[in-house]
């Protein structure tokens, strides 16, 4: 399902020569293993709908693909005799907030650390350990009067549950002579929040804020929305940087670029703001 802004984005798994697949479009795009198909419409249980993403982010022309079912439905029947089979049709692109701050996390590991987030929501049994992937509180009271008395940086309701970062846990990151990476939303107004902790018990902890807000992009940095869908979402980066410029102490944004169509502002912006990001990449 292509749900949000961001999701019809997919890494190709496999070489694809339309001339090879019978029942073929003449509309089918030919695309090589690792290229990233911007998924425009995947309503057909058989072909989507998708432009091709090339190198430098740009879309380009719309063309059918096999849908993912179709992929494996094909692959699974050539393979049918064969035991061992995992067929890779597409992965999705993910989001690079996730992929930075793993990134740093592994590549990093004695500079950057994670905190364990609190939660009211119940243990998931089978899976979820106390301590590592939550703290899980049983008294929701507790945890509303402990947010609060500022023991958490932050705290947000989901699902009808609490979910906060404490003070503590960012605490005891730093205490091991490490930063502690925290998502945290700008929208909510969390930014703000963590740079006027002066009267509350997280006042000796410094947050380095870096605005991430960006479009979709991939593992090699490459945009991967509609043009329309990309210049609204860099309208709106745009607009949360400048909302909250006084909050950020770096800017993480990255411009997907332009066709020759865009107005000049967007280019400028687009070459400063990757500038900005590569200098921060690399001080860290
Ligand atoms: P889950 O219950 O599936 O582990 O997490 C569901 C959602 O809870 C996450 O997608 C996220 O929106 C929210 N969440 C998880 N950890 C935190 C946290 O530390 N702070 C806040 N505000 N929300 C969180």
């Amino acid at each position: 399902q292509v749900n949000g802004w961001c999701c019809g984005c997919f890494r190709a798994l496999f070489d694809y020569d339309k001339q090879w697949d019978c029942g073929v479009l003449s509309q089918a795009l030919d695309f090589n293993f690792g290229e990233v198909l911007h998924v425009m419409d995947s309503a057909d249980d058989e072909w989507w709908q998708a432009r091709r993403v090339n190198q430098q982010g740009e879309l380009e022309e719309l063309g059918y693909v096999p849908s993912k079912h179709r992929v494996e439905r094909k692959e699974w029947s050539r393979m049918k005799s064969k035991e061992n089979g995992f067929v890779h049709s597409y992965e999705l692109v993910t989001q690079i907030e996730d992929r930075v701050n793993d990134d740093l996390l592994s590549e990093f590991p004695d500079k950057f650390g994670s905190c364990v987030p609190h939660t009211t929501r119940p243990r998931r049994d089978y899976y979820e350990a106390d301590g590592r992937d939550y703290h899980f509180v049983s008294s929701r009271e507790q945890m509303e009067r402990d947010i609060q008395s500022h023991r958490f940086i932050e705290a947000g309701q989901y699902n009808n549950h609490l979910y906060g970062t404490s003070v503590q846990s960012v605490r005891q990151v730093a205490e091991q002579g490490k930063h502690c990476i925290l998502d945290v939303s700008a929208k909510a107004r969390k930014v703000r929040r963590l740079q006027a902790g002066s009267a509350s018990p997280h006042r000796h902890l410094h947050p380095t804020t870096i605005s991430g807000e960006h479009p979709c992009v991939q593992g090699s940095e490459q945009a991967c929305l509609s043009e329309d869908q990309a210049r609204k979402a860099l309208d709106r980066a745009i607009k949360l940087e400048q909302d909250f410029l006084e909050c950020f102490t770096g800017r993480g944004l990255h411009y997907p670029q332009f066709p020759s169509s865009t107005e000049g502002l967007h280019h400028q912006q687009t070459s400063t703001a990757q500038k900005d990001f590569i200098t921060h990449k690399s001080q860290l």
